[in-house]
């Protein structure tokens, strides 16, 4: 049984989806309680058991009440993938307090407390998997992106350390590094960055955006079996993006 923050666009649905064509159950969490039902019926037409939790990751009651509705509904917890995230566009000289907070709280501080909040269930579970979602961000710096790099590159650290403290417990925390995925999150900036749609497709030895159907078959590796020894890991998923200087 799996939980997907931001599972209702976007990675966090294409994640949902490879998950749920596997066989697992899955709760899906965001703010929207539109986008949430439609990603249900998404879903449920996949023949997944499936429910909806209309939560804010930057609540530290709602990530303990995302648990809490998961063990009510499913009865177990195996999987948590802490893929909620947004990005604040502006140059560091401009980033008010309130900006950098906002998207450390969200797409970083909460995968911590989501982690906290399922960790007493995955070890009665005897383990489980923990996703986390960076970035090419979490490797590479841009003018445009200082919180969202500084909580990217912090995810995947936080991953290292909840990797090596949980292993003895059976539970595997990896790191997914997307490239330029065609999302709401990407369409914006690709409207308002000048250039950014050729950039993106010259630096990409692939030659396309990424869909979010590109990350079912990751979610699928890092939440079963076939992925028990690999743990601590950021794995780019990118189109070799990172791989070109
Ligand atoms: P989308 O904007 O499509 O999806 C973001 C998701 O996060 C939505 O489901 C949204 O739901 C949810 N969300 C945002 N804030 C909160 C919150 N406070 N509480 C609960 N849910 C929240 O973006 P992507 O699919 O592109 O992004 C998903 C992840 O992938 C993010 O972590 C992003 O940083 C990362 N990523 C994306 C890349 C890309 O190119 N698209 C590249 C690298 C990383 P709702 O609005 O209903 O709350």
């Amino acid at each position: 049984m799996a939980i997907v923050t931001g599972g209702n666009g976007g990675i966090g649905l294409g994640m949902a989806a490879g998950l749920a064509r596997a066989g697992a159950a899955v709760l899906i969490a965001g703010r929207n309680a539109g986008k949430n039902a439609a990603a249900v019926g998404q879903l449920q037409a996949l023949g997944a058991k499936t429910a909806a939790v209309e939560a804010d990751v930057t609540e530290q009651p709602a990530c303990l009440r995302l648990v809490s509705a998961a063990l009510d509904k499913f009865g177990r917890l195996d999987i948590l993938v802490n893929n909620a995230g947004i990005n604040v566009r502006k140059q560091p000289q401009e980033l008010t307090l309130q900006d950098w907070n906002s998207v450390l709280d969200t797409n970083l501080t909460s995968a911590f407390v989501c982690s906290q909040a399922a960790f007493p269930a995955m070890v009665k579970a005897g383990g489980g998997k923990i996703i986390n979602i960076g970035s090419m961000l979490s490797i590479f710096g841009v003018a445009f992106a200082a919180a969202y790099g500084a909580s990217k590159g912090g995810m995947v650290q936080l991953t290292k350390s909840l990797a090596a403290a949980w292993a003895k417990d059976n539970i595997q925390v990896n790191a997914v590094l997307p490239g330029w995925i065609d999302t709401e999150l990407t369409r914006a900036a690709r409207r308002e960055v000048a250039g950014l749609h050729e950039r993106v497709l010259a630096r990409t030895p692939a030659g396309r955006w990424g869909d979010p159907a590109d990350f079912g078959g990751i979610a699928v590796f890092l939440a079963s079996a076939a992925s028990d020894f690999v743990t601590g890991t950021a794995i780019p998923v990118d189109g070799g993006y990172a791989s070109q200087g």
